[in-house]
């Protein structure tokens, strides 16, 4: 009765997360598990009230099973994992059938058991391995835990199975410790799963939304605030070395949208924004500072290397050209290069002082750097 009414409103909030994270694949598969689910627990309750033909016994664990392929199914999808259906669909022939020898021709309890919970390890092993074979970063720790929970059913499942040898359990409301360890198990184990669920889909949606409020949208570079919090962060970390920050700016880069529009200026961002970046190598960061300035901070880089990284910035744009409707654009640099000690230091300070000499390499002819050392 617990279990069930524990699924039925589990259901519901499953439910309403579909609703609310739909842009996922495999939610709706698994919520519809859910449901099946419930309706099983429901079915194991209807059969202890009244006595049911045998067909609805059948029926009834073939739900149960289903729930439980779907389950799998949802998260495999959830992860964008490859699922071979065929197999998924040959797993569950293969339980109809022996269910259907199991209760017509051999009928016998052990063995249907054995039938049933053989296929929940199987099903609940795979679903781990979904898990585990996915390359997660930004929700590891709900989706580990989930793994882990699929993982320990297979355990509960042999223990059931141990249980069942004694020989008292003969249907699945008698009154026997391996029912009430199997029904307080699947209660745990259901609550659990869709609990670490959720907590899966919520981590998600929330690192991506994240890494979009990170982004500037144009040139998917860092955006002004991600980069002035994350320059921050290195500032006040612990090792002594020198840091260097450049703020640089396309040269004439209103005669490009003004000669060839707009769009065509958005190309020469992006890619201006590609070839800085691939120049550099983690943690050194990139932002876009605002319309077509942009931030380089290198930690770790004294004054000598960053006169070479800048000449390089300032060369690779120089010499790449960007094709707009196949027409070839270029553009040049200027650049304000700024090195102090990390610990002497603000952010406000850096900035002040690459922007003075960012205005004095535009004074100076523009496509070239110019140099600010803090002692
Ligand atoms: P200077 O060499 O002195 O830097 O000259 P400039 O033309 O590059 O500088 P100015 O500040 O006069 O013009 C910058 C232009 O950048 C004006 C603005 O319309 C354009 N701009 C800013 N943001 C964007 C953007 O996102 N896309 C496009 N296409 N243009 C932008
Ligand atoms: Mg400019
Ligand atoms: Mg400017």
């Amino acid at each position: 009765m617990m279990t069930s009414v524990s699924s039925l409103l589990q259901s519901i909030v499953l439910v309403s997360l579909w609703y609310s994270a739909n842009q996922y694949k495999g939610i709706s598969i698994y919520v519809l598990g859910n449901i099946f689910s419930c309706l099983s627990f429901v079915g194991f309750l209807l059969r202890n009230i009244f006595s049911l033909p045998l067909e609805v016994r059948l029926v009834n664990n073939l739900i149960f099973v289903s729930a439980i392929l779907l389950h799998s199914i949802g998260i495999g999808q959830f992860l964008s994992r490859k699922i071979n259906y065929r197999a998924w669909l040959w797993c569950f022939l293969l339980f109809l059938f022996s269910q259907v020898y199991l209760v017509y021709y051999f009928d016998d309890y052990f063995w249907r058991n054995f039938s049933i919970l053989i296929t929940i390890a199987l099903a609940y092993g795979i679903g781990c391995k979904y898990i585990l074979d996915t390359k997660i970063i930004n929700y590891r720790v709900t989706s580990l835990s989930l793994a882990f929970i699929l993982a320990a059913t297979p355990l509960i499942v042999i223990m059931r199975l141990i249980l069942l040898l004694d020989g008292q359990t003969h249907s699945i409301f008698t009154q026997t410790f391996a029912n009430s360890f199997t029904f307080l198990s699947m209660f745990i184990i259901d609550f659990l799963r869709n609990g670490f669920f959720v907590l899966m889909v919520s981590q998600r949606m929330y690192s991506e939304l994240h890494e979009v409020a990170e982004m500037d949208f144009l040139t998917q570079v860092f955006n002004r605030g991600a980069t002035a919090r994350r320059i921050n962060k290195y500032l006040g970390g612990k090792t002594q070395t020198d840091v260097t920050l450049i703020l640089l700016d396309i040269d004439y880069f209103k005669k490009i949208n003004d000669t060839y529009g707009h769009d065509a200026g958005d190309q020469v961002l992006r890619d201006v924004a590609r070839v800085l970046e691939s120049a550099l190598t983690f943690p050194e960061l990139l932002g876009r500072w605002g319309g077509e300035e942009f931030i380089i901070f290198l930690p770790n880089c004294s004054a000598r290397e960053a006169r070479d990284r800048a000449e390089l910035f300032r060369y690779n744009v120089e010499t790449q050209n960007v094709y707009y409707v196949l027409q070839p654009l270029s553009c040049t640099l200027s650049l304000g290069v700024v090195t102090a000690p990390r610990h002497q230091v603000d952010l406000d300070e850096l900035l002040k002082r690459a922007d003075i000499a960012l205005y004095q390499a535009k004074r100076n002819g523009r496509n070239r750097a110019e140099f600010v050392i803090i002692p």
